[in-house]
């Protein structure tokens, strides 16, 4: 993304990202905060250039959010860069989506890298540092009763408490929170209207923060919501959500007698340890844009193990899309966790991606 309406749908996504962290997405009235406007008098400048007629105010623009998408002539994003039928709005949860959070630079990952190292560094010793990370991941939401329960540590609370809020009025609909039933993230259902048990099943008219999950499941109604708590939003996102596919990846890691070791700094990043392996360098990473996962890993200077949710690797756009990024990374490979230990221990694998992205696969479904 170099210029115009690319550029611009990069910093929307900033905006969008702060004003729903500050403010929520339903709650902004006049006058907006200074980013905002900045970026609304942007879009009405940009709209005035190729003629078309611009949103009026912010509640307008955010509007536009939910429909026009990357790939709409207003902002004309490559499709090597972004899946063109992304946008950064989710239509139906009136929330920012991944791909506005994987793209925002005020960087909802970043922030869930410092608030991790913070409580490393408040931990001390590696092991009481790894069960607070891990209470994190596993308790995206806590409840006062909760802390009754066998099992609850104080110890763990007094050091990750800080990382938990009341959920905001945004999430709450009729007094209920929803959970998704797959990735027991908070929920909606479209409209905002009342969730009941009947109605509180995943489907095109839900949303739920992991945005990819399967239709059909039934969520979690939370109905005392005075007591209940979230995980900071860059923690549930960036920790949370990623965690069940680091726990298999581990695994897989530990069922094949690989060593590993977490790469300080590095979400999802680990260090191999095992005789003769040609790739020592793994990457656990639930990402929905493709290109933007590949921009990570364009400098590296070894090999590296990218590992993504079964269904991603299954995706033929998906793959072509993160090779098309790569654009000469041949020593990255991207797999599912069944391919796992395949990738790790046959280095000749590495040079399978570059022939698959030369060859130019087209899209299918991109995002999964
Ligand atoms: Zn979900």
């Amino acid at each position: 993304m170099t210029s115009g309406g690319p550029v611009l749908f990069r910093e929307l996504a900033t905006v969008v990202a702060l004003l729903a962290e500050e403010t929520g997405l339903r709650s902004y009235q006049l006058p907006y905060p200074a980013a905002a406007q900045r970026m609304l008098d942007r879009m009405v400048l940009h709209c005035a250039g190729l003629g078309v007629a611009p949103p009026m105010s912010l509640p307008e623009l955010l509007e536009w959010c939910r429909s026009v998408s990357a790939g709409d002539r207003l902002f004309n994003v490559p499709p090597a860069s972004v899946l063109p039928e992304s946008t950064l709005v989710h239509p139906v949860g009136l929330m920012p989506t991944r791909t506005c959070l994987e793209l925002s630079s005020a960087g909802a990952e970043e922030a869930a890298g410092t608030l991790l190292a913070e409580l490393a560094d408040r931990c001390g010793p590696s092991e009481r540092f790894q069960r607070c990370r891990q209470f994190l991941a596993l308790n995206p939401v806590v409840h006062q009763h909760d802390r009754h329960k066998g099992g609850w540590s104080r110890e763990v609370w007094s050091q990750v408490s800080h990382l938990y809020q009341p959920p905001p009025d945004s999430l709450i609909v009729g007094g209920t929170l929803l959970r998704c039933g797959t990735c027991g993230l908070p929920a909606l259902l479209s409209d905002r209207r009342t969730p009941d048990s009947l109605s509180a099943v995943s489907g095109p008219a839900t949303w739920c923060e992991g945005e990819t999950c399967p239709d059909g499941v039934s969520m979690e109604l939370v109905r005392n919501t005075a007591g209940v708590l979230l995980l900071r939003k860059p923690l549930r996102v960036f920790l949370a959500l990623p965690f069940r596919l680091e726990q298999k990846v581990l695994a897989a890691l530990d069922g094949a007698a690989i060593g590993h070791q977490a790469l300080p700094g590095a979400l999802g990043g680990y260090r191999l340890r095992g005789d003769g392996l040609p790739v020592r360098r793994l990457h656990v990473q639930v990402r929905v844009q493709p290109a933007l996962l590949a921009e990570r890993f364009w400098s590296v200077t070894e090999p590296v193990v990218v590992a993504v949710p079964e269904e991603f690797a299954g995706s033929a756009g998906y793959q072509a899309a993160f090779a098309r990024a790569l654009s000469g990374g041949e020593r990255v490979v991207l797999t599912g966790p069944s391919g796992l230990i395949h990738r790790i221990r046959d280095g000749r694998v590495l040079n399978e991606t570059r022939t698959m992205g030369g060859r130019g696969a087209h899209s299918d479904t991109g995002s999964a």
